[in-house]
């Protein structure tokens, strides 16, 4: 059984769909003045940037606490795969990091560590409770607040959430692990896949390794 985070379908656009439904958008490129397709670029580069750094940092979240990868990969399927499905080890802080890693990561390319919004938390929980949790990381660590506090109100695991929101990005912030998150999501550009020897040769497992009993409360 291989654990997986599958990035590229984040119910997030379920939520979204729900309300307004996304139109898709075809936009001639070269019809564009220079300004308008240099602004294009950009926003395709800043969200490459985030995509890279979302993948790498579900590694390097793992990685904190020893766990292996078996591969990352970006490119239009984006994902990383573990070699155990980590929902089967119920042990909280190392998911919660793992999960919370990609988010994240991506989400310091962007300069914004804000964790999701409270509807979002809201929606996964209940969908969680009720069973039928998919594979966005959203999912992921709202099946893992449930079955391991599931008899606590959702504030309360609202709260968690963002407990580990916190924990997680002050990891993230710490130089030596951005380092890493920096190597790897540069190495993914260019590789768009990389397996799980690839990364150990990357990353400096026993560095990272280091770093999570130091902030322990
Ligand atoms: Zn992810
Ligand atoms: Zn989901």
């Amino acid at each position: 059984m291989i654990g997986a985070y599958g990035c590229g379908r984040h119910c997030g656009q379920a939520l979204r769909k729900s309300r307004a439904p996304l139109q898709p958008v075809v936009v001639n490129v070269g019809a564009l003045g220079d300004a308008r397709q240099g602004s294009l670029f950009r926003a395709i580069a800043v969200k490459e940037a985030e995509v890279v750094a979302h993948e790498a940092g579900h590694v390097v979240g793992a990685a904190l606490y020893g766990r292996r990868t078996l591969h990352a990969q970006v490119g239009h399927e984006p994902h990383v795969a573990f070699d155990e499905d980590p929902f089967r080890c119920r042990w909280e802080e190392p998911l919660a990091v793992a999960t919370l890693g990609g988010p994240v990561a991506g989400g310091m390319t962007l300069h914004n560590v804000a964790p999701p919004p409270a509807e979002v938390m809201t929606y996964h929980l209940a969908k969680a409770r009720a069973g039928g949790t998919g594979t966005c990381d959203e999912c992921r660590l709202a099946e893992l607040l449930v079955v391991l506090h599931g008899d606590e109100p959702d504030a309360r695991l609202a709260e968690r959430w963002r407990a580990h929101w916190r924990h997680s990005v002050d990891l993230f912030d710490r130089l030596e692990v951005r380092c890493q998150v920096n190597k790897l999501a540069r190495a993914l550009r260019t590789e768009i896949h990389l397996d799980g020897s690839a990364i150990d040769r990357i990353i400096d497992r026993p560095m990272l390794e280091r770093v999570p009993p130091e902030l322990a409360p």
